[in-house]
């Protein structure tokens, strides 16, 4: 019992470690607590979305039928995992109450970056495993508007125009480069990411409106640097939002990653492979399960209960696993068997949709030119 009270312990206090830095992060970089929102969304009650900026604009003009826009970027190194999921199931959402949905697929940055070998290997996984996935989640074609970069180079001229209101000092500032960064990067991160957050507002999606973000912490600078930039081009500065990640499934503190494949389950894994993992993951259990039955465990920082909790489960199902994971009523075997089933019936039916969208990718592909008059 000595050290399952140890084990306890040791678990709180990542709990307590990593609520304190999101507080802190919130802080630091002047964002607004959701609490404060008049919007109605589960994720919000869930803890899921936790920070933002002028997100009640953004509410606003969807009730004024103002369309705004909602831009997020892939980075096509790999297939897409269920924490990616999380972020577009709330897009799709945003999209039924009216918002035009932008989604960037950088397979320059995943070559520049060497998280792939060539554009053209980028660019096959975002035409066979990112772009069904997306469809299969449920976009709807005449609000969605999708490109790789390599094939739609129109951006660039967009990332030109916008790389002239920036001096290489305010984009040094950012993003620390050093003498060993490769001019690609500095011009991707510079403006053409740019150009993918600033593209909804030019001329030829309708001119200027209100946009927002969903980002990490990690990536606040980048949208402090869309904002100087939207001001200095005539645009509306965007505004952002910070999701709560969902953990990898080896680590509390880290975050599922396309490079290491056993901390996420990915939306191509096969039910099996996913109930491989599963059955593998971390938990925020004791290693003694008559201890566990006793002290309860750690469901704040346990993959597991993350997964139902941001899948699966409805807010009050999701108290009464909280619960009874803490009152040790229910023990990790079990609480895996059950997420297990969740995400094989989820993957099975998603494989299922995606073979269908593979059929539709064109029906969301960007076709609008870029005329660089307007520019
Ligand atoms: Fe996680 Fe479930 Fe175990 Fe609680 S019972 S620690 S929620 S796997």
């Amino acid at each position: 019992m000595k050290e399952s009270k140890k084990e306890l312990k040791e678990k709180q206090a990542i709990k307590e470690k990593l609520e304190k830095e999101y507080k802190a992060k919130i802080k630091e970089y002047a964002l607004t607590n959701v609490s404060s929102l008049i919007y109605d969304s589960d994720l919000i009650k869930k803890d899921i979305l936790i920070a933002h900026h002028k997100f009640d604009e953004f509410i606003n003009a969807l009730k004024q039928k103002k369309k705004p826009a909602i831009i997020s970027g892939v980075n096509p190194d790999g297939p897409l995992h269920l924490g990616h999921a999380v972020i577009f199931k709330e897009l799709i959402e945003l999209q039924k109450q009216g918002a035009d949905v932008f989604i960037p697929i950088s397979n320059d940055e995943s070559y520049i970056t060497k998280k792939s070998n060539s554009l053209f290997e980028a660019r096959e996984i975002a035409l066979k495993d990112v772009i069904p996935s997306l469809i299969a989640l449920g976009f709807e074609p005449q609000k969605t508007f999708i490109h790789i970069d390599s094939d739609y180079t129109d951006i660039y001229n967009l990332a030109i125009y916008l790389s002239t209101k920036l001096t290489l000092n305010r984009v040094k500032g950012v993003f620390g480069f050093n003498e060993l960064s490769t001019p690609g990067s500095f011009f991707y991160l510079g403006s053409v990411q740019e150009a993918h957050i600033l593209l909804p507002q030019i001329k030829e999606f309708g001119g200027p409106r209100i946009t927002t973000v969903p980002v990490g912490f990690d990536q606040h600078p980048q949208i402090l640097l869309s904002r100087f930039i939207a001001k200095k081009a005539n645009m509306v500065p965007p505004g952002e939002l910070i999701f709560n990640f969902l953990p990898s499934l080896k680590d509390p503190e880290g975050k599922m990653s396309k490079s290491k494949p056993e901390t996420a389950i990915f939306l191509t894994d096969s039910p099996e492979e996913a109930e491989r993992k599963l059955k593998r993951a971390y938990t925020g259990g004791l290693k003694s399960g008559a201890d566990q039955k006793i002290l309860g465990g750690v469901p704040e920082i346990c993959p597991i209960f993350l997964i139902q909790k941001y899948h699966f489960l409805s807010l009050k199902e999701t108290k009464d696993l909280e619960k009874k994971c803490k009152s040790g009523k229910i023990l990790c075997g079990d609480c895996k068997k059950q997420c297990i089933e969740f995400t094989k019936k989820f993957l099975k039916e998603h494989h299922e949709k995606r073979e269908k969208a593979k059929k539709q990718i064109d029906k969301f592909l960007i076709k609008e030119k870029i005329d660089i008059k307007n520019l």
